[in-house]
C-alpha cells in the first residue's frame, strides 16, 4: 500500500508550532500523515520504520520537502510584513546517507520562493551517528544553502556531546521524555536545566519538545529554556488551518 500512497495522494504534511515561552509561534514543524482509505490516518511512527527499511522513505522524503517548501512558500506571501515563519523538516538516516539529499534540496528552494533561513532540517542522534564524517560534510552542504539545522529527540540517543561541538547545529530539541519526567523525578528538571546550560555554552537554541501543561511553561522558563513545542501551543495540523 505504501509503494502507491505518494501516486494516489493519500500522503500530506500537518504543522505543529514551536512557540517562544511566551506563546509567539516562530515556525512549525511539518509532520506527515498517511489517509488510508480503509484504515483512516495512519501516525509516522507506524509507517516510517517500514518505509525506512524498505527504502521508501527516499522517495516519501523528497514528497515532504516539496510540498513543505511549496506551503512555505504560499505561507510567506500570506504573511509578507510579519517576520517569516520558518517549516522544519524530519530527514532520516537513509536521507542523510542518500547522495542525492543536498541537490534534492538545492532543487526545492530554487523552484519555491522560500527567504534564507526559513526552511530547517531535523536530524536525529542515531541517523548522524552511523557515519559522523559523512553527515558534518552534508550538513555543512545543506547550511551552505541556507538550512537551519535542529538535532532531533536529544538525549534518547547516544548523546554525544562531542557531536554537539562538532556538526554545524543551530538547535537542539529536548525529547518529550525529558519534558514529561520533570513533573515526575526528582533528577528530572536538573537534567534538563544541564542541558540547557550546555547548549547555551555552544550557543545553540533549545528547543523544548512535548510541552503540555503550563507548569512544564513554567519550569521550563527558570530554566532559560528559549523555544517549546507541543500541545499546549498547537497539535499538528493541515497548513490551512494556520492560515
Ligand atoms: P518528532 O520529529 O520528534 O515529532 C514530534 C512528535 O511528537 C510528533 O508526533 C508530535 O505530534 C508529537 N508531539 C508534539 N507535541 C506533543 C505533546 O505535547 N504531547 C505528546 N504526547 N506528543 C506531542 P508524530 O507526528 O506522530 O511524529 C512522530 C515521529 O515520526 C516524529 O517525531 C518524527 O521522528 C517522525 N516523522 C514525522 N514526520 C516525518 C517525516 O516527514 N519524515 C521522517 N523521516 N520522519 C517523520
Ligand atoms: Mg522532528
Ligand atoms: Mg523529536
Amino acid at each position: 500500500d505504501l509503494h502507491s500512497a505518494i501516486e494516489r495522494g493519500e500522503l500530506s504534511l500537518y504543522y505543529q508550532p514551536q512557540a517562544r515561552i511566551d506563546r509567539t509561534i516562530t515556525g512549525f514543524e511539518a509532520l506527515v500523515r498517511w489517509h488510508h482509505p480503509q484504515r483512516g490516518t495512519i501516525a509516522p511512527g507506524t509507517f516510517i520504520p517500514i518505509a525506512e527499511e524498505s527504502g521508501l522513505i527516499v522517495q516519501i522524503g523528497l514528497y515532504v520537502l516539496e510540498q513543505a517548501a511549496r506551503e512555505l512558500a504560499s505561507w510567506q506571501s500570506v504573511l509578507a510584513s510579519d517576520a517569516a515563519p520558518f517549516v522544519s523538516i524530519n530527514v532520516s538516516s537513509r536521507q542523510l546517507d542518500s547522495p542525492d539529499l543536498v541537490e534534492a534540496v538545492t532543487g526545492a528552494l530554487s523552484e519555491h520562493p522560500v527567504p534564507v533561513g526559513c526552511l530547517h532540517v531535523e536530524i536525529t542522534e542515531s541517523a548522524v551517528m552511523r557515519d559522523v564524517a559523512r553527515s558534518q560534510d552534508v550538513l555543512k552542504q545543506l547550511k551552505a544553502l541556507g538550512c537551519h539545522l535542529a538535532l532531533d529527540d536529544f538525549g534518547t540517543g547516544h548523546s554525544s556531546l562531542s557531536l554537539l561541538q562538532r556538526l554545524p547545529l543551530d538547535y537542539v530539541k529536548i525529547d518529550r521524555s525529558f519534558i514529561t519526567a520533570m513533573s515526575g523525578e526528582f533528577s528530572g528538571e536538573s537534567m534538563v536545566g544541564a542541558i540547557i546550560q550546555i547548549a547555551k555554552i555552544l550557543h545553540l537554541t533549545v528547543i523544548a519538545e512535548g510541552i503540555e501543561a503550563e507548569t512544564d511553561e513554567l519550569r521550563l522558563r527558570a530554566l532559560g529554556c528559549q523555544l517549546g513545542q507541543g500541545y499546549r501551543y498547537g497539535k499538528p495540523l493541515p497548513a490551512p488551518q494556520w492560515q
